[in-house]
């Protein structure tokens, strides 16, 4: 595990300038790492106190477990349900949706969208004009180069871990239209667009030929000044933002796979399911949002994949934990401050049935978790909008390097339920945990002069 993923220790070979030097050459990048570890003990976590690395994946399946079909996300169930898609939204008289703040907004997906439906949101094909796949001295030192090009090409954070079929969608959205640039966002970016053929296809089918062994996940911080006015349109700038940088980074990192010899795909959102693959890489753990909760970034990033023809043979990341669930059993701050109410409130996680979401189909069952009803979070995104965040915001975890949050995370794992509210709530005291402007009635206005209030109504 890169110890930057959780600042755990590791003996992983350290890439300093002079390693990055050796690792370019076959014989002195085996000696580099001859006397480096298996990747199970690269990564686990000793020396750091109350982080746990697993053998196994660390959150309960159900052994009927089916895989997720593309077709039932929030995104595309709401192009079948005729919610619109989101509208521009800019008022100068309401701080951070002033005409500059929608345009760094939308500036800032400028990379993410303009390659939208060109293949990173969309059906990538691998490439079969490739040259012989070049053999690395070991899987330790392909481990070792495969991070060191995604830290270069701009990832903060950077786990690898086997394929597992189980988070890939059984089938895959495949748009034979393209939206673009700017219009991409309002017309249908990421959603089922109207007079645009869309269909599934099951993966194997969507992508022939391909067999990816290995599954490389990258993670982009979000800026936290930005993130602290959620919603807002600063607030999206920096997730837009983040979205354009992984984009960038998987483009980059199929480049240099397939100059290698070996055939890649990335995605950012479609072909599978970013959360669980990024558990079983190391970045983090699954918090009662829902989403991946890093030791140093807590939620405050965005995740994309690049899958590999690439073997480790498994030289792989370890999952870990860090107490996340349990201080989530104790702190509600997030479901408390969701403006759509979305977020579980339950005690503990829970298993849902395929029964318990028959009427919710855009919810994933068999997994021990808090379930976030993705619906009503995705109707408050078009109620404001914008890609809300408050969530995010409000998370003690969310805060950049303060020493009483260092001290939270390393007593987390020791404390017992009473002390995690406590904790919780001294971050309120400490003036975190707010939100900029969560209660207030959206009001809507676009050029078209089309209104969208009252969605919920
Ligand atoms: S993004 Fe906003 S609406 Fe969605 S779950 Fe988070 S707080 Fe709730
Ligand atoms: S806000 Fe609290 S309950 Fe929500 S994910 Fe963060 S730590 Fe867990």
């Amino acid at each position: 595990m890169n110890d930057s993923n959780t600042h755990v220790p590791s003996k992983e070979p350290r890439i300093d300038r002079r390693s990055l030097l050796k690792l370019g050459a076959a014989g002195a990048a085996t000696a580099l790492v001859a006397g480096a570890p298996s990747a199970a003990q690269a990564n686990s976590g000793r020396g750091s106190l109350g982080v746990v690395a697993h053998d196994d994946f660390p959150i309960e399946i159900s052994p009927d477990y089916k895989r997720f079909d593309h077709y039932h996300t929030v995104l595309n169930l709401a192009g079948r349900r005729g919610i619109p898609n989101m509208a521009p939204y800019y008022d100068n008289d309401k701080p951070g949706f002033a005409i500059p703040d929608y345009a760094m907004s939308l500036a800032s997906a400028t990379v993410f969208y303009d390659y939208l439906n060109d293949g990173l949101n969309n059906i990538h094909e691998a490439t079969d004009a490739l040259p012989e796949p070049y053999t690395f001295p070991s899987s330790a030192v392909a481990h070792a180069q495969i991070k060191r090009a995604a830290r270069l090409f701009g990832a903060d954070l950077v786990g690898i871990t086997r394929r597992d079929e189980r988070w890939d969608y059984s089938e895959v959205l495949h748009s034979e239209g393209r939206v673009r640039g700017e219009t991409a966002k309002h017309q249908g970016g990421g959603v089922m667009i109207p007079g645009v053929r869309n269909r599934t296809l099951p993966w194997d089918e969507a992508l022939p030929g391909f067999n990816p062994k290995t599954v490389i996940v990258i993670g982009c911080e979000m800026e936290y000044e930005a993130l602290t006015t959620a919603p807002s349109q600063i607030a999206d700038a920096t997730a837009n933002h983040a979205y354009s940088g992984l984009t960038s980074i998987l483009m980059h990192m199929t480049k240099f796979l397939n100059n290698l010899g070996y055939k890649s795909v990335p995605s950012v959102n479609r072909l599978g399911l970013n959360i669980p693959y990024g558990v079983a890489a190391g970045l983090g753990e699954l918090n009662r949002m829902g989403l991946l909760h890093n030791y140093k970034y807590g939620s405050r990033f965005r995740v994309a994949r690049l899958y590999t023809e690439l073997e480790l043979d498994e030289y792989f990341d370890k999952p870990v934990t860090f107490g996340v669930q349990r201080f989530c059993e104790n702190c509600l701050h997030c479901a408390d401050n969701c403006p759509s109410q979305a977020i579980s409130h339950d005690d503990k996680p829970t298993i849902y049935t395929a029964e318990d979401v028959k009427d919710r189909p855009y919810m994933n069952p068999g997994v021990r978790k808090w379930y976030t009803d993705g619906q009503k979070c995705h109707d408050y995104w078009i109620e404001s909008g914008t890609a809300c965040g408050s969530c995010i915001t409000t998370c003690p975890y969310n805060k950049p390097n303060f020493w009483h949050h260092r001290l939270i995370d390393r007593l987390n794992t020791f404390l017992p339920g009473r002390a995690h509210k406590f904790m919780a709530d001294m971050d309120l005291l400490h003036g975190y945990g707010k939100v900029f402007d969560a209660k207030a009635p959206a009001v809507f206005w676009n050029p078209k002069g089309r209104s969208y209030d009252g969605l919920k109504g």
